[in-house]
C-alpha cells in the first residue's frame, strides 16, 4: 500500500510515493503557479502520474503553507496563494481525481515537525517542540505522541510569539514576533548591522560578499562563523540566545522533553545551539531544580515534510 505525499511550497510543488514505512520510492516536482486552479490541476496530474506506476495509493497528504483548520481539509488562510481563504483544497484536488480516497491536508511546519517525529531526531520522545529557522520561524508541537492543531487548527505558530513589546515589525503584522530575532533574516540583518557598527573587523565578511552588505546572505554568514570569524560568530550568537529565550518561554507553557531545531541555518551545528542552549537555560523558570530539555538538530532530512504529510495522511 502506498501513500502520495505532496508539498505546495512557494516556488514548487514536490510529491513523492510512499511505502508503507514512510520511505520516499518515487518522486517529481513541478513549479508551483498563484493559481489556485491551476495547483489542483498539478496536483490531480501527479496523481495519475503516480498512479499509473503505483496502483495501490490509498491516500493524498498535503502539506501546505498556511493555516490549516481543525478539519484539516480547509486553508483558513495563506499567505503565498490568494485565493486559498477558506478554502477546501480537499474538495477541490478530490472533485479533480475521483478516487474515493482521502485527501488530507496539513500545514507544512507541522508535516515537517511530524516527519522528525516518526522518522527522525523526535523520534522516542513523548512531548516534542519543532522549531524551523529558515526565511521565518516555524513550529510544530507533538504532545503525549499526537500533533497538537490547537482549538482552532492555529496551534505551533511558535515564530508569532510576542518576544519583544513593540519590537520589529513581522510579516504578520504584528511587533516583536520571535521570527523578527530568530530566522535566516534575522541573522543577515544583524550580520550587516555589525559590519556597519565594527567595519575593522568585518574584512573577512565583506570579502564574502564581494564589498556589496547588501548582497550579504546567511550562507555567508554561516561560512565566515564556522571559519571562526568574530562578527559571523556574534551574528549566530544573537540569534542562538533569541532562540534560547524563546524555548525558555515555550517551556514555560509546554515544558517538552525535546526541542528539534530544523531549517538551513542549522548545518552550523553548534555554533547556534550552543548559545541557544546557554541562554534557554538562563531564562528558564527554577532551571536549577529541574531536569533540562535536549536541544538537537533535526536529523529526517530535506523530505521531513513529505514524510510527515505521508504518514499522517493515514492518521
Ligand atoms: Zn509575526
Amino acid at each position: 500500500m502506498h501513500k502520495l505525499a505532496v508539498d505546495i511550497g512557494g516556488t514548487k510543488i514536490a510529491v513523492g510515493v510512499c511505502d508503507e514505512d514512510d520511505t520516499i520510492v518515487r518522486s517529481w516536482t513541478v513549479p508551483t503557479e498563484s493559481d489556485a486552479d491551476r495547483i489542483n490541476e498539478n496536483v490531480a496530474e501527479l496523481y495519475k502520474k503516480a498512479c499509473e506506476s503505483f496502483d495501490d495509493i490509498s491516500a493524498i497528504g498535503i502539506s501546505a503553507a498556511g493555516n490549516i483548520k481543525q478539519d484539516r481539509r480547509t486553508v483558513n488562510f495563506s499567505a503565498n496563494i490568494p485565493a486559498w481563504i477558506n478554502y477546501d483544497l480537499s474538495g477541490h484536488i478530490e472533485e479533480l481525481i475521483g478516487a474515493d480516497i482521502p485527501v488530507v491536508v496539513e500545514n507544512d511546519a507541522n508535516c515537517a515537525g511530524w516527519g522528525e517525529y516518526v522518522h527522525g531526531a523526535g523520534k522516542g520522545s513523548r512531548n516534542m517542540v519543532m522549531l524551523t529557522v529558515g526565511t521565518g520561524l516555524g513550529g510544530a508541537i507533538v504532545l503525549n505522541g499526537e500533533l497538537y492543531r490547537g482549538s482552532f487548527g492555529m496551534a505551533g505558530e511558535l515564530g508569532h510569539l510576542p518576544m519583544v513589546p513593540d519590537g520589529d515589525t513581522c510579516g504578520c503584522g504584528l511587533r516583536g514576533c520571535a521570527e523578527r530575532y530568530v530566522s535566516g533574516s534575522a541573522l543577515e540583518r544583524f550580520a550587516k548591522a555589525a559590519v556597519r557598527r565594527r567595519p575593522q573587523d568585518a574584512t573577512r565578511l565583506m570579502e564574502l560578499c564581494n564589498g556589496h552588505i547588501e548582497d550579504l546572505r546567511g550562507p555567508m554568514i554561516s561560512k565566515a562563523a564556522q571559519e571562526g570569524d568574530v562578527l559571523g560568530l556574534y551574528s549566530f550568537n544573537k540569534i542562538g540566545e533569541w532562540l534560547g529565550r524563546t524555548m525558555a518561554a515555550i517551556s514555560a507553557v509546554l515544558d517538552p522533553d525535546i526541542y528539534v531545531i530544523g531549517g538551513g541555518v542549522i548545518a552550523v551545528g553548534d555554533i547556534l545551539l550552543e548559545p541557544a542552549r546557554q541562554a534557554y537555560e538562563r531564562f528558564l523558570q527554577a532551571s536549577a531544580y529541574r531536569p533540562i530539555a535536549k536541544i538537537v538538530p533535526a536529523s529526517a532530512g530535506q523530505d521531513a515534510g513529505l514524510i510527515g504529510a505521508a504518514n499522517l495522511s493515514l492518521r
